[in-house]
Formats: structure tokens, sequence, C-alpha cells
């Protein structure tokens, strides 16, 4: 018997959001699959996408050379491009797709003689301020880039900055800024991320980039719109009980002693903590599943373990299954009990936890 602690992967959960992504936009879709896609394995998950994406999203080039390797031949974009010029031969080579964000990487970029033309998304400012141009710099390079010899095709991209909040106006600011700036350059376009295909179709005009929506998770806190409810969760983070104990009125449980027992009362200790991923910034409170039913985490975090309440599930007992996100408890209500968003659990999964595939 091993430490029961895992994370069980349903891939054909995120074929399905990757279709829903796809049924709502009628656009190509990149799937994102950087960070090792969100925590989920970006072998397996682009191998289970492989015969129906459009083409995939990573960071950089080693998350782009890790498709290749395991045959992965569609369009793969690399979203921050490129940061030594050597890294260029290996895009001309692989064919990669480059995003093109600031001035260096264009200089370089036309000052190279590359063996094959190499495709680029060039990246607007439109009020994030993180990466891409501002108007007159984006439009000179536009210009350079169609000229290039290096540049088989240029796609015009931004990204939002607030499209998980449906009533915010800056949406509409940055779609503005960003159709004025494409209407003269009949160019191909990209816009819009997981929540703009879930709440924003103002924003399908072109390439669609969904990241956080493939794994089954709303980019919403609030206001979920009506498309959020088709997500399957992919991910099910689980462990067990592996320890029962009664306390009393007053005793206190865990590091700090920061959790006081209101009356006596059945608790447990679940196999997993921080070392795991597991926010040790949860508050207390935060909804588990024993045996499926919701039951409150009590005390801090600890690395290996936390503790339960076990006062709302009837008779559980040592080893059984214990939830921590997936399934009835989306990652994204456990997230804001520990003031933080899915994308940061899944992600911070770390290299103990093994991860099954269903
Ligand atoms: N496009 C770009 C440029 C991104 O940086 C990201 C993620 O950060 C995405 C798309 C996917 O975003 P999401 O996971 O919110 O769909």
């Amino acid at each position: 018997m091993s430490r029961p602690t895992k994370a069980v992967v349903n891939l054909s959960a995120i074929r399905h959001n990757y279709q829903l992504a796809k049924q709502l936009t009628k656009q190509p879709a990149l799937a994102v699959i950087k960070a090792d896609a969100y925590g989920h394995g970006a072998t397996a998950v682009a191998q289970a996408l492989h015969d129906i994406a459009d083409g995939f999203a990573v960071a950089c080039i080693e998350e782009a050379m890790q498709l290749r390797k395991v045959g992965i031949n569609q369009p793969v974009l690399l979203l921050e491009g490129f940061f030594t010029q050597d890294e260029l031969a290996v895009i001309a080579e692989q064919q990669f797709t480059c995003v093109v964000h600031n001035q260096w990487q264009l200089q370089v970029l036309l000052a190279e003689s590359l063996s094959k033309p190499i495709n680029v998304w060039l990246k607007f400012d439109s009020g994030m301020h993180r990466l891409g141009l501002l108007e007159n710099d984006y439009l000179t390079a536009y210009q350079q880039l169609l000229h290039s010899p290096n540049v088989q095709q240029v796609v015009c991209m931004t990204h939002l900055a607030s499209a998980d909040e449906l009533t915010d106006p800056m949406t509409h600011d940055q779609l503005a800024r960003f159709k004025q700036l494409i209407k003269p350059l009949n160019a191909s376009v990209s816009v819009a991320n997981s929540a703009a295909v879930l709440g924003w179709p103002e924003t399908y005009l072109g390439w669609v980039r969904p990241g956080i929506m493939l794994y089954g998770a709303s980019p919403f806190v609030k206001n979920q719109p009506d498309s959020a409810k088709s997500l399957q969760a992919a991910m099910t983070l689980q462990s067990a009980l592996i320890a029962i104990k009664m306390v009393k009125k007053g005793d206190t449980v865990g590091y700090g002693a920061t959790y006081q027992a209101p009356e006596a009362m059945r608790m447990g200790v679940v196999a997993i903590g921080y070392g795991d991923g597991y926010p040790r910034h949860a508050k207390s409170g935060t909804p588990l599943l024993v045996n499926g039913v919701r039951c409150p985490l009590i005390g801090r975090v600890s690395m290996d373990m936390l503790a339960v309440d076990l006062r709302p599930v009837a008779n559980a007992q040592l080893n059984d299954p214990v939830v921590l996100w997936g399934g009835d408890l989306p990652a994204h209500e456990v997230a804001e009990w520990a003031d933080t968003i899915a994308y940061e659990l899944f992600t911070g999964i770390t290299r103990r936890i093994k991860v099954e595939y269903t």
C-alpha cells in the first residue's frame, strides 16, 4: 500500500471542454497547455486532443519541444516568443509559431537569416500593459514583418486583462482599441482566452486561446455565465483518512492551535498538505468531500497532512476517500477559500503527486 494521495485526470472531460470552446466560438482554437497543461500533464493532454485540436500554445521552446518529441505536429504557439537569438533557428526548424511582443524580438527576427520562414503572432498591448507593442510601433512592426523573408504569416493578437468580470468595461475598451488597430490590416487575429470564450461573444474574431476552461474550471469568480455550467472538471485531487479521533470541547487542532473544538467531536486527518500543492492558506471551513459529503477543513494545513471536521459525515472510517477538489467540489470554490484562483491550485500540484489518467 502506498500513500493514497493522487490526482486523477479525466482526459475525455478535457476533450469535451475543448469541443465546447469550438462550438461556442466557431473559430479555430489553440489549446493552451503551458505549465504542463496547468498541472494536468502536457504530453498526455496534447495526445488526448491531438486529433481534434487546431493547435497548441505553450510559454516557451522547452515546453514546445516536449510536444514535438511525442509526435505532436500541429502548430505550437510560443506565447512569450524567444528569449535568446539561438532559439530562432530551432523555431524555424521545428516550425513553431512565435509571438513577437517587444522591439528586441522584432529586430533580432528581422536581422536573422532563417532556414525556413515562420508564422508570427504580433502582440498588441491593448491595455493590459504586460506584453505587446503600442499602436505606432505596432503598425511599423506589422509592415516590417509582412515584408520579411523570415516571415510567412502575421497574426495580430492581444490579451484581455479583465474578461473574467462580466461587468467590467475594460474588455469593451480593449476590444475597441484592437478593432481600430486591425481595421486597415486585413489580418488574421486572436483575442479570446477562456473567460472571453465563455462570456464575451464579441471577441470571437479569429483564433481563440482557451486555457483554464479546458481543465473544467471556470475563470469567473462571481456571476458565472450559463456556458460555464457545461464545463466538466478534469482533475480530481484525492487522498484518504489516515487517522480518526475524538477531541473534547476546547481542544485545539494542528500547528499554532488555531482551531478550537466547539464541542466534543470526531475529526479526521487526511494525507495531503502543502508539500503536495494543497494551499497552505486554505482557511478553516474550506470544504472537502469525505465519502462524497462536504466536511470543513479545520486548523492549519501542514506539509503532508490536514485535518477535517467529521461531524457532517456519518460513520467515516479509516482509509475512506477524501476529495480535495474535483467532481462536485469545483476547484475555483476551493481556491476562493485560499484567496487564490484555480490556475494556481492546478499548477501548484507538486511532483510527489501521482497523476493517473482515465
Ligand atoms: N492567451 C494568453 C496570451 C495567455 O497568456 C493565456 C494564459 O495566461 C491564455 C491565452 C489562456 O488563458 P486562460 O487560461 O485564462 O484561458
